[in-house]
């Protein structure tokens, strides 16, 4: 590992934050805050901490000494000054005499001494920032210096290597008592560069910040270096079928059979995100996998994201799959019940409540492992750590033998109110945990349904000839765009199962893509019809019959959603070879909702008419309008309610039908009124 400091963008930094009102100490804070939480090899996802003491001019104009120490819930990587609240430091000092302090307590002199009301929670460890004299603290988890000390000699070790540069901390859980114990430990010796927090991770400090952050980077540096990177193929690899399982394949059953089916008969879905690598398939395709995957976190502050230990399944054979659904099946039932033994076991006065027993991490040989989550974001955070974790565990058993805290010291950080805390409790949103699929989403119609169904919370992928990555962007930073062309049978089919590999399955899909054509239909040409017939009936099958295979792997119901069109019920002058097949796509909802009723899948759909779209081009309304002597606003509103009718109010029609659990087989209206085209 290799410092990254520049001076140079180190003085860019004071500058920048010069002009915000922000000093040279917070201007460097951030700086190095930032170039730690970049790399994932020292932290991940909101875990270390950062502080400066300084002083500053509170209210009465008095100088004041403050320690600036990371807010619960900000991220070192892309830290502001706001992520870093200010704390009056010398009510924190006294705190020091004191033989106990609970949480609750810490917390609130925490924030009662915070200069800003409206800042977050000042991290856990602040006491520990606070306690020590240096300017600049810097703290991570270093993924070397884990394997060093999660080992069980990990003391004697981390001595050999640092000799007298570093003091050794026992594992406390972090608060008022490990802030306590490691002020004496440095105390002992002040001339130590930092202090290494045993089953835990590593703080260096100093008077600047470089010289706090160059401390990190060669203590890491020279664990990574003494760490035997030429064993890695130590793992025994275990037996496993010669023919390698899809993804695409296992996913789906996974993900349905983790899905909890609630008392409501509703389903609580999860999303799963997919990692494989050389060194992933070395470690789940070793022999000692139940021993050395399920001795615990590497760090304790990873448990509240992955919980404990990894789920392992069975190898994949393709020929035997309804076979490994159920030895899977039997093995997320086992998970459940240690799960609930181990809450049982360490909630010794009863205060707790027990936290959902589904894993979070599950590692399948043969095949790599899944981060699992309520979003894909959430389950990108569990695959990123447990990532991190191979790479931890490999390297600790290539030295010794991957030992992190006890299981007991895991039970109170997994259920410490801290902790959970940094998870927040906002309320999910409605399509929260749902997979949805649009057609034709790069434009019109299905770009203003793709952005309703992210704003419902759900995980997007649009599927378009042209524009559909765009129009996922728009929808989010984990949202998937697919380039295709929905008649096209082998494309669609691959694009099913690229969605599938990215969120492990899919729930509700929008078969939206369509295009008009016209023509009398008496003297129309058949392939003008055939064209139409390819894209407004065959390409909803197809895109239909690819979701209900996805969907009866899943074994967790799902939702159809066609755009049939007034056309299908009222049917236009010369607009034959575009309603005919619209008819026959309003049979298809109705067989689908027919067959597939007793999988749970619904089906239903919206007819719109008069949308401004690739179907009704501006050069169309205006033709349209000057045959029937009105101005084109006139002729847009012209229906009942004498209002235009948006692609977002078809978008929305979309989201209701999807919500409404007990609709099938049901078409919606959205046209403003038009009495021809009102179903009976
Ligand atoms: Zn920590």
């Amino acid at each position: 590992m290799k410092s990254l400091w520049s001076d140079q963008a180190a003085e860019d930094m004071i500058s920048h934050y010069a002009k915000m009102g922000h000093g040279r100490d917070m201007a460097l804070r951030v700086y190095s805050s930032r170039l730690l939480g970049n790399d994932p090899r020292l932290v991940l996802h909101g875990g270390g901490n950062t502080s400066v003491k300084t002083m500053v001019r509170d209210v009465m104009d008095e100088e004041i000494e403050v320690l600036c120490v990371k807010g619960s819930g900000w991220d070192m990587g892309n830290i502001e000054p706001a992520g870093l609240p200010a704390v009056r430091r010398a009510p924190l000092m006294r705190l020091r005499q004191l033989a106990a302090l609970s949480d609750e307590d810490m917390v609130n002199v925490q924030r009662a001494n915070l200069l800003d009301s409206n800042a977050p929670n000042p991290s856990v460890e602040t006491l520990l920032h606070a306690f020590l004299p240096h300017k600049f603290i810097d703290h991570t988890h270093a993924t070397a210096v884990l394997s060093l000390i999660d080992q069980p000699d990990g003391a004697e070790r981390a001595a050999e290597l640092f000799g007298s540069s570093m003091g050794i901390v026992p594992y406390i859980m972090p608060g008022f008592a490990l802030a306590k114990r490691a002020v004496e430990l440095f105390e002992q010796d002040p001339s130590v560069q930092g202090l290494i927090l045993l089953k835990h991770g590593i703080f260096t400090f100093a008077e600047t910040a470089k010289d706090a952050y160059e401390r990190m980077i060669s203590m890491v540096d020279l664990v990574e270096r003494t760490l035997d990177k030429t064993r890695k193929t130590h793992f025994i690899p275990a037996s496993l079928p010669n023919k390698p399982t899809p993804l695409a394949a296992i996913a789906p059953i996974l993900r349905g059979l983790l899905a909890d089916r609630l008392e409501d008969r509703t389903v609580r879905r999860w999303i799963l995100d997919f990692r494989t690598s050389p060194e992933i398939r070395r470690y789940v395709d070793g022999q000692d996998l139940a021993r050395y995957s399920q001795q615990g976190v590497v760090t304790p502050d990873h448990t509240i994201r992955t919980k404990n230990w990894p789920l392992i399944l069975p190898a994949a054979d393709p020929d035997q799959l309804a076979c490994w659904a159920d030895m899977a099946k039997t093995a997320i039932e086992a998970f459940a019940t240690r799960y609930a033994a181990y809450f049982e076991r360490h909630n010794i006065n009863g205060s707790k409540q027990q936290l959902d027993t589904i894993p979070r991490v599950v590692l399948v040989p043969g095949l790599g492992l899944f981060g699992v989550g309520a979003s894909a974001k959430d389950a990108a955070i569990a695959a990123d750590i447990a990532e991190n974790s191979v790479n931890c565990i490999t390297d600790a058993e290539a030295i010794g033998t991957f030992q992190p805290v006890s299981e007991a010291e895991m039970f109170a950080l997994e259920y410490w109110s801290l902790e959970q805390a940094k998870l927040g409790k906002g309320k999910e949103k409605p399509l929260a945990r749902q997979v949805v699929v649009v057609t034709g989403g790069g434009s019109g119609i299905g770009a203003a349904t793709a952005l309703a169904f992210a704003g419902e919370g759900a995980e997007i992928a649009v599927l378009d000839r042209e524009k559909a990555s765009l129009v996922a962007a728009q929808c989010g930073k984990t949202a998937l765009g697919l380039e295709l062309d929905v008649t096209d049978d082998q494309a669609v089919r691959v694009a099913f199962d690229k969605i599938v590999e990215r969120f492990g399955g899919i729930d509700i899909v929008v078969s939206n893509a369509g295009a008009a054509w016209q023509g009398t239909i008496g003297l129309v040409d058949e392939a003008v019809l055939r064209s139409s017939f390819e894209l407004n009936f065959f390409a909803h099958q197809r895109i239909a019959q690819n979701a209900v295979r996805i969907m009866q792997a899943q074994a967790t119901g799902g939702c159809l959603l066609f755009n049939v069109s007034k056309q299908a019920v009222n049917p236009g002058k010369d607009f034959g070879p575009y309603g005919l097949p619209k008819a026959a796509t309003l049979s298809l909802l109705k067989q689908y909702a027919l067959d597939h009723g007793r999988d749970g899948i619904r089906a239903n759909g919206v007819n719109a008419d008069r949308i401004r779209s690739g179907l009704l081009s501006n050069e169309m309304i205006t033709a349209r309008s000057q045959a029937r002597g009105v101005s084109p606003t006139d002729y847009m509103a012209g229906n009942l309610l004498g209002r235009e009718v948006t692609a977002r109010h078809v978008a929305e029609a979309f989201v209701f039908l999807a919500r409404a659990e007990r609709t099938t087989a049901a078409v919606l209206t959205v046209d403003g009124g038009n009495i021809e085209a009102s179903l009976r």
